[in-house]
C-alpha cells in the first residue's frame, strides 16, 4: 500500500436500519399541517440523519463504553510549582494502568482521564491542554479532556490548540423506504441510490416502477398507483441480524417520485403537552411530528484518518489514536444506537437504529 492511500485508506461503509420511527427536528420549523419537522436534504428535499448527529451520539456511546471498563484505573498527577514552592496546577505525568490495562483500543494511552464530559460540548474550552484532564468550569463541571481517544478521535478546542480529529461521518441517506402496497411492505430506492452501493441498475420510464417478478401491471405505493414496466436485477440481501431484506422486496422508482413518495409516506403522530406540575394535558398543546418509519434503511460512511505525522510536528497530541483502534472503538459502541438511539423523542420510543458497519 502507498503512502498515500495509507493516509486516505477507503472509507467504513455504514448500513443502519431503523427499528423505531427517526426523529431528527429542525428545531420548531412549522411545514404544513407538521409542527415538528424533519431534516431533509436542502437539494432533494429528502429527509436524512446528518453527519453531525451521527457524529454526537457516537462520541457519547464509545465514552460509556470505555468508562464501563475503566473507571478503576487512576493516572498519576504531577503538581506544578511556582518559583515558592507553592503548587499552582497539576501536570499529567504518565498514564500508569497499574499493570492492568485493558485491551487494545480501551487501554488507549489518555483514556486514564476519560470523563463522561468528554462528550457533549466542552464545559472548559479556554483550558490550556495540559490542564484540561482535571480543570472545571464555575459549576465543578469538567469538559473535554483532550488526551482519550475519542477527544482525540472526534477533536476538540482548547485554548493552546485546536484539534479536528481524525473520525468524519457523512450523512445517512435514505437508501430503501418502506411503503405499503397491496402485496405487502415493499422498500422503494432509485437507480442512484444502487449506484451509491455500486450496483448498475436502468433508470425506469416516467411514472413507472421496476419490481423483481415485473408482472404486477399496476401496483399501489402508498396512495400512488403505479404502472410496473417490468424487471430490475437487483438480487441482493441485506441482513441485519432478525431482518432480510430480498430482492423480491425492492421496488425501483424514478428518481423524480422518491422524495414525492418519501414525504408522503413519512410517519406523523399527535402528541399532546403534558403539564410537568399538574401532570395534565396543557390546554392548546397538540401538536404533530413527522418521523422517518422503521424499517427504512439508510447508508453512509465513515473515514478515518491516520494523522501521525501532524502528531509528530505537535507534540502535545501524541500519542493518537491509530486507524484500527478507532475502527474497533466505534464498531464496539454501535450497539448503544439499539438501547438509546438517536434524535429526539427517545423517551416518546423513537430513535433505535441497527447499525451494520462494513
Ligand atoms: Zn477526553
Amino acid at each position: 500500500m502507498s503512502e498515500s492511500q495509507n493516509k486516505n485508506p477507503k472509507p467504513i461503509e455504514i448500513f443502519a436500519m431503523a427499528t423505531d420511527p427517526i426523529y431528527i427536528g429542525t428545531g420548531g420549523y412549522t411545514i404544513g399541517r407538521v409542527d415538528n419537522t424533519i431534516v431533509r436534504d436542502p437539494i432533494t428535499n429528502i429527509p436524512k440523519i446528518p453527519g453531525s448527529s451521527l457524529a454526537g451520539t457516537w462520541r457519547y456511546y464509545v465514552v460509556l463504553e470505555t468508562l464501563k471498563d475503566i473507571k478503576d484505573y487512576q493516572p498519576e498527577w504531577e503538581d506544578i510549582k511556582n518559583s515558592e514552592g507553592d503548587t499552582v496546577g497539576k501536570k499529567l505525568e504518565k498514564f500508569n494502568w497499574n499493570n492492568k490495562q485493558p485491551d487494545g483500543w480501551r487501554g488507549f494511552a489518555g483514556n486514564q482521564v476519560m470523563k463522561i464530559t468528554c462528550a457533549g460540548q466542552d464545559n472548559i474550552p479556554q483550558e490550556e491542554l495540559a490542564n484540561s484532564p482535571y480543570a472545571t468550569d464555575k459549576n465543578g463541571k469538567t469538559g473535554h479532556c483532550g488526551h482519550c481517544i475519542v477527544c482525540k478521535g472526534f477533536g476538540f478546542s482548547k485554548k493552546d490548540i485546536s484539534w479536528q480529529g481524525q473520525l468524519f461521518f457523512s450523512d445517512l441517506n435514505i437508501l430503501f423506504f418502506p411503503v405499503f402496497t397491496v402485496r405487502g411492505t415493499k422498500w422503494i430506492t432509485t437507480v442512484s441510490n444502487l449506484r451509491e452501493i455500486g450496483l448498475e441498475e436502468d433508470e425506469p420510464s416516467k411514472n413507472k416502477i421496476k419490481t423483481k417478478k415485473g408482472d404486477e401491471r399496476h401496483l399501489n405505493l402508498g396512495w400512488l398507483h403505479l404502472e410496473v414496466e417490468g424487471t430490475h436485477r437487483f438480487c441482493n440481501e441485506i441482513e441485519f441480524e432478525n431482518f432480510i431484506l430480498t430482492p423480491d422486496d425492492v421496488i425501483i422508482v424514478p428518481k423524480s417520485l422518491f422524495s414525492h413518495i418519501i414525504n408522503s409516506n413519512l410517519e406523523v403522530r399527535t402528541s399532546v403537552s403534558i403539564d410537568p406540575i399538574t401532570g395534565a394535558a396543557k390546554e392548546g398543546a397538540l401538536f404533530t411530528s413527522e418521523a422517518i418509519p422503521r424499517g427504512t434503511i439508510f447508508y453512509g460512511n465513515i473515514r478515518i484518518f491516520d494523522k501521525s505525522s501532524f502528531a509528530q510536528a505537535e507534540e502535545k497530541l501524541q500519542p493518537l489514536p491509530s486507524i484500527k483502534e478507532l475502527e474497533n472503538a466505534l464498531m464496539d459502541s454501535k450497539h448503544y444506537y439499539e438501547s438509546l438511539g438517536i434524535g429526539g423523542m427517545t423517551t416518546r420510543g423513537f430513535g433505535r437504529l441497527k447499525i451494520m458497519l462494513i
